[in-house]
């Protein structure tokens, strides 16, 4: 593929689908797996505070971000690096670890950041199909080759829902080759509260080739501010620091970030509303008929596979919704035509999207 006119990007560039997020425009906003309450208000008092130093360079080394992330985690503020929301520690990982002729792998319903990353920089990405809506571990390894660079998994997974437990994580890890990284994708790893559930710290720990990635865009409900970070072992730190922008992150992200990751009430707070909320709208949408996949995130996949005709168009639905103000996304670049994901948002929220689904399947 060319351009018409003037130069032209490397190779392979062209055959990036630009990533397109949720939409914006309307009342209830219920497609980009935003925060249900918001941010804590700690963390919008700090923001404002930041407004009388705009004129100043942030620290470069993001070091008062690390150190209240570290603290909250329990984790070595050393190991930490702070990055413009966790899509550009994943582009770093990538940008330093593959080149062309390189293999960048995930799981089949993997976020869309993984082939766009691996495409921008001439490596190849494959995709290992899942078992049902769950990665699997043995199909992951299948398609380990020689050229294999990077491993990623989001745990959970984004747009599934699901997740891997700590045995199914550890054994991925033990089956791969040593020079090949398995980055462990936790975007959603503060909803979790399954015991068999780690974020992946104790493997970081343990070996040189782990990296967990982590986002404020999510519980903290800052993806406005574009804060992300990721723990790994000393190598891929230095490596990181070395590729990365100096000011990649802003002191206004710094201030808000710290503020919303010391508000541990604020955080429980969200995380039990998710719980009651994604549990009430799931059986609210199962009793209208429609298949509602289990999640262990604030979203969930509504699936009209089996429906009546007419009633079976994910894509009638979408729109049917919107037409009322309310977005929420469909998923067919993720190779799931016949599902909507739905964030779950405030009460409110939650009470009308499962309304204009039974107007929907009525009408
Ligand atoms: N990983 C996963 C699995 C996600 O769902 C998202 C957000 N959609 C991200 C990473 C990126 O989040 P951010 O760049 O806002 O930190």
């Amino acid at each position: 593929m060319t351009q018409p006119n003037g130069p032209q990007p490397r190779p392979g560039i062209l055959d990036i689908a630009a990533y397109v997020g949720g939409e914006h425009q309307g009342h209830i906003r219920l497609a980009s797996n935003e925060g249900a309450l918001g941010p804590s208000p700690k963390a919008m008092d700090a923001y404002a505070a930041a407004a009388a130093t705009l004129h100043r360079y942030p620290d470069g080394a993001s070091a008062a971000l690390r150190g209240a992330i570290a603290k909250r985690f329990n984790l070595d503020a050393d190991r930490i690096v702070c990055g413009a929301g966790s899509d550009e520690i994943i582009s770093l990982l990538i940008r330093s670890y593959a080149g062309p002729g390189d293999e960048v792998l995930y799981s089949q319903y993997g976020f869309l950041m993984y082939p766009i990353g691996a495409k921008s920089v001439g490596a190849t990405p494959v995709t290992a199909p899942e078992d049902g809506l769950t990665a699997s571990v043995d199909n992951l390894l299948a398609r380990v080759t020689p050229r294999t660079r990077l491993v990623f998994l989001a745990n959970p997974n984004n747009p599934t829902g699901t997740y891997l437990p700590a045995s199914e994580v550890a054994r991925l890890h033990a089956g791969l080759p040593p020079d090949v990284i398995l980055v462990i994708d936790a975007a959603y790893a503060e909803y979790m509260n399954k015991d068999d559930y780690t974020a992946g710290e104790e493997l970081v720990e343990k070996f040189p080739n782990v990296v967990m990635t982590r986002t404020f865009s999510k519980i903290f409900a800052l993806g406005s501010l574009r804060i992300g970070w990721c723990y790994g072992p000393a190598g891929i730190v230095d490596v990181l620091n070395r590729v990365r922008g100096p000011f990649n992150v802003s002191t206004a992200a710094h201030v808000a970030g710290i503020a919303a990751v010391e508000d541990a009430e604020f955080l429980d707070r969200s995380r039990r509303h998710n719980e009651q909320w994604r549990e009430w709208f799931s059986a609210t949408v199962r009793q209208l008929g429609l298949t509602v996949h289990p999640s262990v995130t604030n979203f969930v996949l509504v699936d009209f596979k089996g429906q009546p005709a007419g009633k079976d168009d994910a894509e009638a639905a979408r729109q049917f919704l919107k037409a009322r103000g309310i977005l929420v996304r469909q998923m067919p670049s993720y190779g799931l035509p016949s599902c909507l994901r739905v964030t779950i948002g405030t009460e409110q929220e939650m009470r009308a999207v499962a309304d204009a689904l039974r107007d929907f399947l009525k009408g």
